[in-house]
């Protein structure tokens, strides 16, 4: 991707971004793209909560056993079968799934199934014993929607979902305590049902705190990175400043170590002149295509070219001796000459041509990218009084200079 097409991305996710920000509807669901962004970056803790809760709530399936031993003594054969065996083998396989990462309705949907399941495990306990304590059986709904809603705090649709099943149970379980008055049922009901609102509008806000919080973060590490760019890249011609140089190289240092480097550094001749004669939007446009060309030469070699002042630029060759340098450089200064880009010189050349002065050198840990630089400097300003449009040093038997005489 080129430098415009990042930027006109970088734009559309601000868009997206705000536009998503400033959502007034009651949807908690995102644009499918930032929804996919959310989910990687939110998941994985989501996974480790419901793991650590998996684990949990098995440890808790024993202390449950000792309430129904007291309270359901005739449903207790039941109760070890449904609770230690069914729902420890739930549990467990939703715990270790849930550790293998999969995907978010699994992992979300799996534990609307285990508190469905627990809901009717309490309704069949309920329904197979006659002892009285088994009247306040039905609380142990609420306890599993507490824990779905308000502790494992499953995304609002699933939530949604649980909240459903589960006083529905809860309400089927009421119905089937045929000792309660028709008047207290309807009273526990009723509770149920405002305490799964109430969570649900709890649940509903947290998400979306979470949600817009996320997108806020989202926006920031944006503009950090925005940011970042705009420090290190260049806006009229799109390639790296000397900042982004000097990082590529810290990166090459080590990686690198040992091979030969070799700098070269070009001058646009008389561009003073230039944008005397043609206006400075018009010397832009000369400079974008003098960077294109030199992208276009390093890019055969895969070298790196940074603007390193307004009209010089500064290739950076890795694997590159001096001969080989000269020759690279030889080529763009061909390349840049024979586009025959129009000027005119207090020399009278009628076209664009630019010098190159190169140095070479060894990269690691002493490897001094300034003192380079220096050097290559030193022989730009050679190749400058050598009379403009060539190379410094000089290839051994070159041709004249294309256009030096226009
Ligand atoms: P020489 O052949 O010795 O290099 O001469 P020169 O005229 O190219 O060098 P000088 O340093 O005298 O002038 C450089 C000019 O480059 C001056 C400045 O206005 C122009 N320049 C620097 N940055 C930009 C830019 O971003 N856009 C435009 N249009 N001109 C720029
Ligand atoms: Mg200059
Ligand atoms: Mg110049």
């Amino acid at each position: 991707m080129d430098h415009q097409s990042d930027q006109n991305a970088v734009e559309q996710q601000f868009e997206l971004i705000d536009q998503t920000l400033g959502e007034r509807g009651f949807a908690l669901h995102f644009p499918r793209e930032l929804e996919k962004q959310f989910e990687e970056e939110t998941g994985p803790a989501r996974e480790r909560w419901y793991v650590r809760m998996g684990l949990l709530s098995l440890g808790m399936s024993d202390l449950l056993i000792a309430l129904d031993y007291f309270s359901i003594p005739d449903a207790f054969g039941l109760a070890l079968v449904l609770r230690l065996g069914l729902m420890t083998a739930l549990t467990a396989g939703a715990v270790w799934i849930t550790m293998r990462h999969p995907p978010a309705f699994v992992r979300e949907g799996m534990q609307v199934i285990l508190a469905t399941v627990m809901a009717l495990v309490v309704y069949a306990l309920v329904a197979s014993s006659t002892n009285p304590l088994r009247e306040n059986y039905h609380l142990g709904i609420l306890f599993v929607m507490m824990m779905t809603v308000m502790v494992l705090r499953l995304r609002w649709r699933y939530a949604v979902l649980a909240v459903i099943t589960t006083v529905t149970v809860q309400i089927m379980t009421l119905a089937s305590l045929h000792e309660a008055s028709a008047q207290s049922k309807g009273a526990s009901a009723f509770l149920s049902l405002a305490f799964a609102g109430f969570s649900l509008m709890a649940l509903y806000s947290l998400e979306k705190m979470e949600r817009q919080g996320w997108l806020r973060s989202v926006r920031d590490r944006l503009c950090a990175k925005v940011f970042e760019e705009m420090s290190i890249i260049d806006p009229l011609t799109g390639l790296g400043n000397r900042r982004a140089l000097e990082q590529w190289v810290n990166t090459r240092r080590k990686a690198n170590a040992n091979r030969p480097v070799s700098v070269v550094m070009v001058d646009v001749d008389y561009f003073k002149a230039y944008n005397d004669t043609f206006g400075h939007l018009a010397g832009d446009d000369c400079l974008r295509r003098v960077s294109g060309l030199l992208v276009s030469e390093a890019r055969k070699t895969g070298d790196r070219v940074c603007r390193f002042g307004g009209e010089e630029f500064l290739v950076f060759l890795i694997d590159i001796d001096l001969q080989t340098a000269i020759t690279v450089a030889e080529r763009m200064r061909r390349e840049i000459a024979a586009k025959r880009i129009p000027h005119k010189t207090p020399t009278g050349s009628n076209c664009v041509t630019a010098s190159f002065g190169i140095a070479t050198g060894r990269l690691g840990d002493d490897f001094d990218l300034n003192a380079l630089i220096e050097e290559a400097d030193s022989a730009l300003y050679k190749a400058k009084q050598r009379g403009r449009n060539c190379v410094e040093p000089p290839l051994l038997g070159l041709a004249e200079p294309l256009c030096a005489a226009g």
